[in-house]
């Protein structure tokens, strides 16, 4: 089970590594002084030079990048390389705005490759397995880099991509699939139809599910896990990074290994910039090391976890990072306390009867915000009597004030009233006004 795919990096001593980490983090900001003019000009204006840098700590006198700056940047601008050395473009998905365009090197993408290969094994992937492989193909990252990452393992892979479950299902039973690659929400989906569709997960051969790009709890793990019988790990990456292979989870599922010896990783405040404590939440900040078309500086990725350099069972000496769940931008202020709609949806998916249909609404009493969460109940209560309903309430105000500091009102409303939506951000409504 703990196979480790490249144990030389995988597991190089703490002091080893900041050796590798600085002498790269030097040549990455010179490369990027020299051919990216956007860069330069920021740095000029704070009177820097890459030689300012003069040890791991010192990244800190660097400017942060944040998504705008990409979207400013469309989209070649922030290339350190000209188009006839890049042979890859991916984009992320954006229809209001420029997308955040992405280039890739011949060596990014042997790089790009490695990474998801450590992903892969870590995962429980090895070369006697098939992958299928449920990520749409398209300009996103996820697929084209989970195949590349499969295939340098030796795995046999099916670029299935998204939709059509039946014929998922078709392929998953008929090609013997042992390991399924996708997000957790489409393979919870395939779940569902496939044991409506009469499938027995027990005639299928699923062993082992690399799911990502997208928040999971760890009880959607568990299910998953229950309903398959394979072992579900999480797959962590941004594409403005490099895509999947950024980070990872091992056989231990305790946090996400940061491929540490291509990306240096800071944990900051959201608000202030400052670096927090170890293992203490905060916004992870990215600088590639060892990218050659789009080098990363200091790049606010917008996701909130803790970074702990405990060691782990299972030897690799990489820093963890938490299960990613909330996202900066859409956190909101209620009296000064910052809160995350993704926490209120975990404690109300932890809580035994509470349906996971819900709406956040905000509001202002006098010059007080206030929250209040409105639940819907499953139909086992309604002919209850209202005592039950009114112990259950308190119940859900009780664990989500234990959770965000502040204490919310739940209104239980009846099952179908609360519209559907899709991702926890859309569920907020703020008629707090300005
Ligand atoms: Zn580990």
């Amino acid at each position: 089970m703990n196979e480790i795919w490249n144990p030389e990096y995988e597991t190089m001593s703490r002091e080893e590594l900041r050796e590798l980490q600085f002498k790269r983090l030097q040549m990455t900001l010179r490369w990027v002084y020299e051919n990216v003019p956007f860069h330069r000009e920021r740095w000029t204006a704070m009177k820097l030079k890459p030689g300012d840098v003069r040890s791991l700590e010192d990244v800190v006198k660097l400017p942060f990048t944040v998504r705008s700056d990409y979207k400013a940047a469309y989209p070649y601008e922030l290339f350190a390389l000209p188009l006839e050395k890049v042979i890859r473009i991916h984009a992320s998905s954006g229809t209001m705005s420029n997308p955040t365009v992405m280039g890739y090197s011949r060596g990014d993408l042997s790089t790009w490759s490695e990474l998801c290969a450590r992903v892969a094994v870590a995962g429980g992937a090895r070369s006697h397995d098939v992958a299928q492989i449920a990520f749409e193909y398209g300009l996103t990252t996820g697929a084209f880099g989970m195949h590349a990452g499969l295939e340098r393992v030796g795995v046999t892979v099916i670029p299935a991509s998204t939709g059509n479950t039946q014929r998922q299902l078709q392929i998953m039973r008929d090609f013997k699939t042992t390991v399924l690659v996708g997000t957790p929400s489409y393979v919870m989906h395939l779940t569902d139809v496939a044991l409506q569709s009469g499938y027995d997960f027990k005639d299928l051969h699923l062993r082992v599910g690399l799911l990502g790009s997208e928040p999971w709890t760890n009880q959607t793990r568990e299910e998953l896990e229950r309903r398959t019988g394979m072992s579900a790990s999480d797959i962590y990456g941004l594409s403005e990074v490099i895509g999947p292979g950024v980070s990872y989870e091992c056989w231990n599922k305790d946090g996400l290994h940061i491929n540490e010896d291509h990306f240096l990783v800071e944990v900051i405040d959201p608000e202030s910039g400052e670096p927090v404590p170890e293992g203490k939440e905060g916004e992870l900040v990215f600088t590639s090391l060892t990218k050659e078309a789009v080098p990363v500086i200091r790049y606010r990725s917008g996701d909130l976890a803790g970074v702990s350099y405990r060691p782990c069972a299972c030897g690799r000496a990489f820093a963890r990072h938490s299960k990613v769940y909330a996202r900066t931008d859409d956190m909101f202020v209620i009296r000064g306390v910052n809160v995350y709609p993704a926490s209120i949806e975990a404690v109300l998916k932890d809580i035994e009867q509470a349906q996971p249909h819900y709406q956040i609404v905000l509001y202002r009493e006098g010059s007080l915000d206030q929250i209040e969460i409105q639940l819907e109940v499953t139909p086992s209560f309604l002919p209850d009597a209202v005592r039950k309903l009114q112990a259950f309430q308190y119940h859900v105000e009780e664990r989500l004030r234990q959770e965000l500091g502040i204490r919310p009102r739940v209104r239980l409303v009846e099952p179908k009233t609360v519209p559907e939506r899709e991702g926890v951000s859309a569920r907020v409504i703020d008629n707090r006004g300005v």
